[in-house]
């Protein structure tokens, strides 16, 4: 604590989700001590980042492909059981084996340059441009460097329609879906082209009295695994954007959709039959240009998120085109913010590997601006760690 208050640290991690567990995890492994070289913050009740929300009806089973903390394997899961249940009872012991000693709940304001007047004063003035000062709801902290793992489940995105206020049925985001029972007997309309569109179509659609499924543009169902080369080729697209400083792109427009065989029954039934995006909405459904219309008691938008960055605006991170251009995970705009899980590293893979990118990146920027060394010996240890 230095004289205004204001709790010094190296670095603060912002997020306790898969991104933000895998860079504590590599910041221990180099030698930084949680609550004296580092914090991690987290704003959500319990273990699990945004995994603790997601609806019980997504079975660990219908998560495809969900990578395992560094230093830990996830064994012995029940598929049937709920994946919130799952990767919380997970993540939780994660935290403990590895005393990351996440702070929770604990939200994150705003961050922005520390070296301002007083109090914002930089206390050590050992950065050409000062510490971040990160202002949350358990006081402040100035730290070398930032990473930010806030993840997107707290940025719902709800499209716009002429009418929408109009419509006297209930309308709803994805995220707040807690499974089919909701939907018995209604007639639903679920906008979206995505993974979470389709699985709460599937699950809807045997209940409900109608469903209509409406995209943007047609979906692409991809058959076969989602192996290593693909995953490359996805990302590939999604690093394009941000070097361009465009904000990413919805997940499924590089992944398209997994043909499985529960779809593949789905298609045959008429679930999965998709038709264009409505015009608008009418007090009692939706209706189309051509003037075909479709009464409605729900429409469910499975709309997806943006990132959750909205702390960082006083760091003018953005470019012209709305994107933070970023280096690997470090942002152009300012060497000490690191962005883990965000564009590229979205994945529960791309979240392991950004952590361990991010935590060497700035290891090496604190042994610059610092008398703190880079000991060989823990070096060794973060690098065999994946
Ligand atoms: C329905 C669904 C299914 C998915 N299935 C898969 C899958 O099968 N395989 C896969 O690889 N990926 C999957 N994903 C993507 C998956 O979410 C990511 O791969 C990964 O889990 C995200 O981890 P994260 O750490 O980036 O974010 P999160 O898990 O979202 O963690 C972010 C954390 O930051 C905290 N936070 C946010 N803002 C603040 C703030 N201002 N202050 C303090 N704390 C804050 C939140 O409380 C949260 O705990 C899925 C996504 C969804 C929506």
């Amino acid at each position: 604590m230095n004289y205004t208050g204001v709790r010094e640290v190296e670095v603060v991690v912002v997020g306790a989700g898969q991104a933000g567990l895998a860079a504590a995890f590599h910041l221990r492994r180099v030698g930084f001590e949680p609550d004296r070289d580092f914090v991690v913050l987290d704003h959500s009740p319990r273990p699990g980042g945004a995994w603790q929300f997601r609806w019980p009806t997504l079975t660990f089973e219908k998560v495809h492909g969900m990578h395992a903390l560094p230093g830990m394997e996830l064994t012995g899961a029940d598929p049937l059981r709920p994946s919130s249940e799952v990767i919380g009872a997970y993540f939780e012991r994660y935290e403990r084996t590895f005393g990351l000693r996440v702070h929770r709940p604990v939200n994150v304001m705003a961050v922005r340059e520390g070296g301002g007047p007083p109090p914002w004063t930089d206390p050590a003035g050992t950065l050409g441009r000062g510490r971040l000062l990160v202002a949350t709801s358990e006081g402040d902290y100035a730290a070398r460097a930032l990473i930010n793992a806030t993840g997107t489940w707290d940025r719902p995105f709800w499209p716009r329609f002429p009418g929408q206020e109009m419509f006297g049925g209930r309308q709803l985001h994805s995220s707040e879906y807690r499974g089919p029972e909701d939907f018995r007997g209604a007639r639903i309309v679920v906008v979206g082209g995505g993974t979470s569109a389709v699985q709460q179509l599937m699950e809807i659609a045997p209940v409900a009295a109608a469903t209509t499924w409406v995209t943007r543009r047609p979906p692409v169902f991809r058959e076969g695994p989602f192996d290593a080369e693909r995953g490359r080729a996805a990302v590939a697209l999604v690093e394009e954007r941000v070097r361009q400083g465009l904000p990413p792109r919805s997940v499924v427009s590089v992944t398209g959709l997994q043909m499985t065989e529960a779809v593949r029954r789905a298609r045959e039934g008429g679930v999965l039959e998709r038709l264009p995006l409505f015009a608008r909405l009418t007090p009692t459904g939706v209706s189309w240009d051509d003037g075909r219309t479709v009464e409605a008691d729900v429409i469910l938008y499975a709309t997806g998120f943006r990132a959750a960055v909205d702390h960082l605006a006083p760091l003018h991170l953005r470019e012209p085109g709305g994107g933070i251009q970023m280096d690997g995970t470090r942002t152009l705009r300012d060497p000490r913010v690191h962005l883990v899980g965000y564009g590229p590293s979205a994945s529960t893979i791309g979240a392991n590997r950004a952590g361990r990118a991010a935590v060497g990146d700035i290891r090496r920027l604190i042994a610059a601006t610092t008398s703190r060394p880079v000991d060989a010996a823990t070096e060794l240890a973060g690098s065999l760690a994946s």
